[in-house]
């Protein structure tokens, strides 16, 4: 079900589970601010999660609310996964959805990284 992104911050999420160890995950990459992980039902040769440690429903929420060492921490985690699983050197797409009309999931800001495969112009 999408989730509201204006929701306070849910602790008992899929992602906070995973990030306090009380749920497993094929751990790619990991940093003080940020793991990243294979997402559990992949639509591409490459298709992983990074997530920012820190209690954030969403780009929204992150965006205005995360320090910028958070923030730095977090973006630079981004495109160090996407070169350990090799979506580096020829391209990968980016993606967060943010809130119901995007469909987000789980209450937990998360950046897909898609990649592997030519993607074309979108994926639905
Ligand atoms: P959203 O639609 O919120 O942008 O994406 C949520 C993503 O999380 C989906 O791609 C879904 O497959 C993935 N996902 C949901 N539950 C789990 C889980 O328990 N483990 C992992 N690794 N991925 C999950």
């Amino acid at each position: 079900m999408p989730i509201d992104h204006k929701q306070p911050y849910d602790e008992t999420n899929i992602f906070a589970r995973i990030l306090r160890g009380e749920l497993p995950a094929k751990t790619v990459f990991e940093t003080e601010h940020a793991l990243a992980f294979h997402d559990i039902n992949p639509v591409s040769a490459v298709h992983v999660l990074v997530i920012p440690k820190g209690a954030y429903v969403s780009w929204e929420d992150f965006s205005a609310n995360a320090s910028d060492a958070e923030i730095a921490g977090f973006v630079r985690a981004v495109g160090e996964t996407a070169r350990i699983v090799g979506a580096e050197p020829q391209g990968y797409r980016l993606l967060a959805n943010t809130g119901k009309r995007a469909g987000q999931e789980v209450p937990h800001l998360h950046v897909h990284i898609f990649g592997g495969q030519p993607l074309g112009p979108m994926l639905a």
